[in-house]
C-alpha cells in the first residue's frame, strides 16, 4: 500500500482528511457518506482517530480496513499509548498491518475521562509518543507519523521544550507530523521555523477546521489550547447570531489561511472533518485542490 509520504511528495500541493471511528449505526452512515462524497476528490490520504485507552480500538481497526479494503483511498491509523501495555500496542499494530494498513499516527494520547488530568503510565506501558515511535518501527515497515504543536503542548514548560520532544519523536523515526489546531498561519509557519532551526526539514502539516458554527469555534480554541486571534473574532463575533453568514465567514477564513499556507510551500492541509464533508469539499474546492473531473 502508498504510505502516507508518497502521496504528500506530489509535484502539487495536496488535502487530508480526518475522521473518527463511528459510534453506533448512524454514526457509520454518515461518515461513510462523508468519505465517499470525499473520495472523489482525491485526497492525499484518510486518517481514522483512535479513543484513549483503546475505547475505540476495534472500531478504529474496523474503519481503518474498511478504507484499506474498499475504497481508492491510502488510509492512516491513530495510535495512543495511554492505558495500553506494551503486550497491547504490539497487538494493535499487528492488526493494522493484518488489514493492510502501512500508516500510523503514533501519539501518546491524554488520560480517559479529564484530558488535562494526572498523567498515569500504564504499569507496562509507555510514557511518551517517541517510545511508541520506536515500538512501531521496531514491528514492522510502516510510515510513521506524530502530532506537533503550534502554541505548545498543554503540558510543555515552553516552546523550546516542546520543540526538543518533537525533535526526539522525529530522530525515533517519525516520517511526518501533523499540527494541532491553530488560528493564524503565522503561528503554524513559526512552528515550521522553530523545527528548521534545529536542522530538520520533516514534512509538517497544519490541522484546518474551517470554523463554521460558535460551537465548533469553541472546539477549535478547546483543541489548539490558545484564544482565538482578535482578527477572526473580530470577523466572526458580529455573525453569531446569523447562521448562514457565520458559516459563509468561517469558510471564506478557512480559504484564506489556507492559499496563505499553500503559497508558503506547505505540501499538504490536513482537514478535520468530524465525519462531514461539505465544509472541506467546500474550502478545497475553491482552493482548487480538487481534480478537474470532480
Ligand atoms: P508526547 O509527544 O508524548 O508529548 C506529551 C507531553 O510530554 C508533551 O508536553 C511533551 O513535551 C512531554 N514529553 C514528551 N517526551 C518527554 C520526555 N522525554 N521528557 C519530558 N517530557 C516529555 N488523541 C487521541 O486520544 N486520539 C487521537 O486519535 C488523537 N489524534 C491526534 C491527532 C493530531 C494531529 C494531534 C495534534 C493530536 C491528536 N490527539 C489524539 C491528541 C494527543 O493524544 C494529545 O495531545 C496528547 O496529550 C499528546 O500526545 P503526543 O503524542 O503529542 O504526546
Amino acid at each position: 500500500m502508498t504510505t502516507v509520504v508518497q502521496r504528500i511528495r506530489a509535484d502539487k500541493p495536496v488535502f487530508s482528511v480526518e475522521f473518527m471511528p463511528p459510534r453506533d449505526k448512524a454514526d457509520e452512515k454518515r461518515l461513510w457518506n462523508a468519505i465517499r462524497e470525499l473520495e472523489g476528490l482525491d485526497p492525499a490520504f484518510v486518517s481514522v482517530t483512535y479513543g484513549a485507552g483503546g475505547s475505540s480500538r476495534d472500531r478504529t481497526i474496523r474503519t481503518t480496513g474498511r478504507v484499506a479494503r474498499e475504497t481508492t483511498l491510502v488510509s492512516m491509523a491513530h495510535l495512543c499509548a495511554v492505558d495500553h501495555s506494551v503486550a497491547e500496542l504490539r497487538n494493535v499494530i499487528g492488526w493494522y498491518a493484518a488489514m493492510g494498513i502501512r500508516n500510523i499516527l503514533a501519539l501518546r494520547g491524554d488520560p480517559p475521562g479529564d484530558p488535562n488530568g494526572e498523567w498515569v503510565k500504564h504499569p507496562e506501558g509507555l510514557n511518551y509518543a517517541d517510545e511508541l515511535v520506536s515500538l512501531v518501527r521496531e514491528l514492522g515497515d510502516f510510515c510513521v507519523g506524530v502530532a506537533a504543536f503550534p502554541y505548545g503542548h498543554p503540558r510543555s514548560n515552553d516552546l523550546d521544550s516542546d520543540t526538543d520532544n518533537l525533535i526526539r519523536k522525529l530522530r525515533a523515526g517519525a516520517d511526518f507530523a501533523i499540527a494541532q489546531l491553530f488560528f493564524e498561519p503565522e503561528d503554524f509557519l513559526r512552528l515550521r521555523d522553530r523545527v528548521a532551526a534545529r536542522g530538520y526539514d520533516t514534512t509538517l502539516l497544519p490541522g484546518i477546521m474551517p470554523l463554521t458554527t460558535p460551537k465548533i469555534l469553541s472546539k477549535t480554541i478547546e483543541l489548539a489550547g490558545a484564544p482565538v486571534s482578535a482578527r477572526i473574532a473580530a470577523r466572526l463575533d458580529p455573525l453569531v447570531g446569523d447562521a448562514a453568514a457565520f458559516r459563509a465567514e468561517g469558510i471564506e477564513i478557512a480559504t484564506e489561511v489556507s492559499q496563505r499556507l499553500l503559497s508558503e510551500g506547505v505540501p499538504c492541509l490536513h482537514f478535520y472533518t468530524f465525519n462531514r464533508a461539505k465544509a472541506t469539499r467546500e474550502v478545497v474546492g475553491r482552493l482548487g485542490l480538487v481534480p478537474s473531473r470532480a
